[in-house]
């Protein structure tokens, strides 16, 4: 009976590159956030694999074709591998809303998807973005989420909060949830880190400052 491996999927839009809110519908709308290219490269070491979970409604609603969509997956694969990362397959969802699919986060469709495909355990598995929808996706399937300051994250905290409770990680970027995956897989969970702590310590008055 072999173990299965837990694996570790990343949101893209405002996890690997900016988020755009009028969508990234070309390479050159396509910029990778600072630190998030040595991060996975990071991340690649853990000897985990790495999967992409995008929702890309833009190709359905007629923004972008599937072949535009793929050949920013191919110049963001090969800049990352390029630089020792790597991601094993970018999993995409190209329907709106009103489809009902079951692969648009945060249906876990994609992620149960890469399970089969790859033979992973999705309770042991890591489920990195900066939606709220990002840790509904994973905490369907048992896996653990972590949602991030980039991109859409500060405007998600407080309603990801609500609905998850204590049960998810919050980290600044993509680097930080990197630290908290590393100490989950090293039988320290934490939940967030000193970094996300003095960001937010920054930004709160005194009396807000005790919630964290
Ligand atoms: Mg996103
Ligand atoms: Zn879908």
């Amino acid at each position: 009976m072999s173990q299965k491996t837990g694996a570790i999927f990343l949101d893209r839009d405002g996890v690997i590159n900016e988020n755009s809110s009028d969508h990234v519908k070309s390479w050159d709308e396509f910029q990778f956030i600072p630190n998030a290219i040595r991060t996975i490269c990071e991340l690649t070491e853990t000897g985990l694999p790495i999967f992409v979970v995008t929702n890309q409604a833009a190709v359905n609603r007629g923004l972008m074709s599937v072949e535009t969509l793929n050949d920013i997956h191919s110049r963001m694969l090969s800049i990352i591998s390029g630089q020792g990362g790597k991601i094993t397959k970018v999993y995409f969802c190209p329907h709106d809303n009103h489809e009902k699919c079951n692969c648009r986060k945060p249906e876990p469709g994609m992620l149960l998807q890469a399970a089969e495909e790859y033979n992973i355990d999705l309770k042991k598995s890591f489920m990195v973005g900066d939606a709220w929808t990002d840790i509904a996706a994973g905490r369907a399937v048992g896996a653990h989420g972590i949602l991030l300051m980039t991109g859409r994250g500060r405007w998600n905290v407080a309603t990801s909060w609500d609905k998850f409770g204590m049960d998810m990680s919050a980290a600044v970027d993509v680097a930080d949830a990197a630290y908290i995956v590393k100490e989950h897989l090293a039988g320290r969970p934490v939940n967030t880190t000193d970094r996300l702590k003095n960001a937010f310590r920054m930004g709160l008055r005194s009396q807000e400052a005790w919630v964290l």
